[in-house]
């Protein structure tokens, strides 16, 4: 039987229409949310994602400000305009494009953002708030992975998940949302000895490689839930970790690429952003 198809396209609709409602209840009060993101240097992929934040911004009815930098800007320059940021009352999310040229300290520069307008959850802080569980920002593609596996309706308690990919902005936060919903957790990586073992055993099974069709059928559970997370480009054509068309065949759902994670990152860095207003209201 072919899986049931996750579709990212939808969810993310339903996030931003949650937003666009905070947002219009947020303005009532005066209090427009504001997202800044700071792009250096001119990467392709990296204009595209940006110009889709502003996108989504102007959907939901919130302040988009986009700060260029020249690829030669210094380390100092970087964290001076951060720090303008942290102190401009209209901006209430701070986002920093990676990569950044190799000249400059990504962990400097995201340690600089205050936590509270860290809406990537990639502050030293938030993340330990995720590792504690406690109050914080979670980053925004785990997060809107995790939105897509609790839209099953299955019970996630007691399941087996396993997470392939270890990176800290995907992979091990995702490991701790599960963690969090009960889940029994492995985590794998590179260095993992026989994958396939860990992955047939997954009852939720999420890729985050970064290879074209690294998931093949033969490692996927009769029945489990997969949730692709890689973006690859394959003859300029985008596709995910999974090999779709043999995993849909076995699983019981599965997220497409396109149209599955990546539009979820969005929604959910929207989301992150009207808390962070919210969070200010409720201050003032
Ligand atoms: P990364 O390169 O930081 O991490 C890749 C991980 O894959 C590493 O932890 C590594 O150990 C693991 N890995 C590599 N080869 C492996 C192998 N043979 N067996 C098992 N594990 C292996 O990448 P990342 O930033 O976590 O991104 C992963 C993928 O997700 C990329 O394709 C990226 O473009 C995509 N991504 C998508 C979104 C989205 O919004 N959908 C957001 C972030 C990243």
């Amino acid at each position: 039987m072919s899986a049931q198809i996750l579709d990212g396209i939808v969810f993310s609709a339903e996030i931003k229409e949650d937003v666009k409602r905070r947002v219009a209840a947020m303005k009532e009060q005066g209090v427009i949310p504001g997202l800044a993101v700071i792009l250096v240097g001119d990467d392709p992929a990296s204009e595209i994602y940006v110009r889709n934040k502003g996108k989504g911004c102007e959907e939901t009815g919130m302040l988009s400000r986009t700060i260029r930098m020249n690829a030669a800007v210094t380390q100092e320059e970087l964290e001076a305009e951060i720090d303008r940021l942290n102190r401009d009352p209209a901006i209430h999310g701070i986002l920093v494009q990676l990569p950044l040229p190799g000249h400059l300290d990504e962990a400097a520069a995201l340690a600089k953002i205050l936590p509270e307008k860290d809406v990537d959850g990639f502050h030293l802080i938030n993340a330990g708030h995720l590792m504690t569980g406690t109050e914080g920002v979670t980053p925004c593609t785990p997060k809107g992975a995790l939105y897509m596996i609790r839209s099953t309706g299955e019970d996630l308690s007691g399941k087996e998940a396993v997470v392939i990919g270890r990176s800290n902005i995907v992979g091990k936060p995702m490991a701790m949302l599960l963690l969090q919903q009960n889940c029994t957790v492995t985590l794998c990586h590179s260095r993992t000895k026989n994958l396939a073992e860990h992955t047939r055993r997954a009852d939720i099974l999420i890729a985050a490689i970064g290879k074209a069709g690294f998931v093949t059928a033969d490692m996927v559970k009769e029945g489990a839930i997969v949730i692709d997370v890689g973006i690859n480009r394959v003859d300029g054509k985008v596709c995910g970790d999974v090999d779709f068309e043999k995993v849909k065949e076995k699983a019981g759902w599965i997220t497409p690429v396109p149209g599955g994670v990546g539009k979820m990152t969005i929604a959910m860095l929207l989301s992150n952003t009207a808390d962070a207003a919210e969070r200010t209201l409720k201050r003032e």
